[in-house]
């Protein structure tokens, strides 16, 4: 996934003090101090996952086969108002412990309490951007006292666990954020140097209602306040139109795609194919763990492209040669972390994954970008190494305890559940 496109049959990557390099043919002999047998193996970049609320696995499985508002109304957010910070801690790492046996490197995450969310992607090894939630909703009190939250966050966070977690402002979406607002927010985030993670055009309803109130569509308003750039990352951006489309592209907006809750919850199919043909950078995103139900990227890799065929009754569109490039470079670019990740070359730091292909369901051997595309799931994920740090080999986590994260989480939720 360098920017030739390039493969190797029997390859060889070298890695010194976390970065990467040699990439190239196993003509080149390196003498490691560590040594991964990669052989029967695929080896690609970590996958980027370019949207979540990871601390929400604590809700995995509590509010199905239900419509958005009810979801929200009545399960989620009464939940999520008797959170405490411990219960985030151990949600992130029970989250991070998934990301990392499904092959995820990288995420990008926007939830309340995440310094505790910070203290997990240190404890686990991996990358973040990372967030504090932000909702105002036209309340001027409520929205300084957020963005402070906001900005001591990104303040005190940028750099954190040794350089792997970057942070952004977060205003949770244009529903529930007034122009004022966003005005402000974008003020600060510029002055801080930090991008913006928000929501966009999530559902019909908000976005109609948002429509009437502003005489004009978010999109337009938002461009409109200045508010759109290249720093900024939009989650689903489902409704919108062709005009839309071409302002986030003409504004270098970074979109994450997030098929799996979209459908889940019914909100409709983003039109993704008309994006990348305009130059939108989309990453793709399982959202958070309540409305999905896992962060298995490779499983919500495939269903985007299904999903896209069907919408456009084309089974041309997102081929399997584009969404690897989705789910690793593009996830990148979408959170301008492109010249430090997202492919395997010279430079870059050290995010790979080793894929074992030795499974009845990867055979016969296809060509690798089927084989990632269409075929493999986060379990055929046998080796993951970040920042030059090897976080799983043969499926076994090195840097945290499966168990006892397991054991935890359950006792948080049940607790939650009862409280
Ligand atoms: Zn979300």
């Amino acid at each position: 996934m360098d920017p030739e496109g390039r493969t190797f049959q029997r390859g060889v990557v070298a890695v010194h003090n976390g970065r990467i390099v040699y990439v190239g043919s196993d003509g080149v002999r390196y003498a490691g101090t560590i040594e991964i047998d990669g052989r029967g193996k695929l080896l690609m970049p970590g996958l980027i996952n370019a949207h979540t609320h990871i601390a929400m696995t604590l809700l995995r499985g509590i509010a199905e086969d239900i419509p958005l508002n009810e979801w929200l109304e009545n399960a989620i957010w009464p939940r999520e108002a008797k959170l405490k910070p411990g219960d985030v801690y151990a949600g992130a790492l029970l989250g991070c412990a998934e990301l990392i046996k499904t092959g995820t490197t990288c995420f990008n995450d926007m939830y309340f309490f995440m310094d505790q969310v910070a203290e997990a992607v240190a404890k686990s090894g991996l990358r973040a951007v990372l967030a504090e939630g932000m909702i105002e909703r036209g309340d001027l009190g409520r929205g300084q006292e957020a963005l402070r939250r906001g900005e001591n966050f990104a303040k005190n966070f940028d750099g954190f666990a040794e350089g792997r977690v970057r942070t952004r402002l977060g205003p949770h979406s244009e529903y529930s954020c007034s122009p004022e607002f966003l005005c402000a927010v974008k003020e600060k985030a510029d002055s801080l140097g930090v991008g913006i993670h928000m929501h966009l055009a999530e559902s019909k309803g908000y976005v109609d209602s948002v429509a009437r109130k502003l005489g004009k569509s978010a999109a337009k308003e938002l461009e409109e306040i200045g508010f759109l750039d290249k720093n900024l990352i939009a989650a689903h951006c489902i409704h919108i139109d062709q005009q839309e489309i071409g302002i986030l592209a003409d504004h270098g907006v970074g979109v994450a795609h997030c098929p799996v809750s979209n459908m889940k919850v019914a909100l409709g199919t983003a039109k993704i194919v008309d994006m990348v043909s305009r130059g939108v950078r989309v990453g793709i995103g399982t959202d958070g763990p309540a409305s999905n139900n896992h962060v298995d990227m490779l499983k919500d890799m495939k269903i985007a492209a299904l999903a896209q065929k069907s919408l456009y009754g084309d089974a041309t569109a997102l081929p399997a040669k584009t969404l690897p490039r989705m789910v690793t470079i593009e996830g990148a670019k979408a959170l301008r972390l492109e010249k430090l990740i997202g492919s395997v070359e010279v430079g870059k730091r050290t995010d790979l994954i080793l894929i074992d292909l030795n499974k009845p369901h990867l055979t016969p051997p296809a060509d690798p970008w089927t084989t990632i595309a269409h075929s493999a799931m986060g379990s055929d994920v046998d080796t993951v190494i970040v920042d030059g740090g090897i976080l799983m080999e043969s499926r076994r986590l090195t840097e945290m305890n499966e168990g006892e994260i397991i054991k935890k989480a359950t006792e948080v939720a049940q607790e939650l559940a009862s409280r």
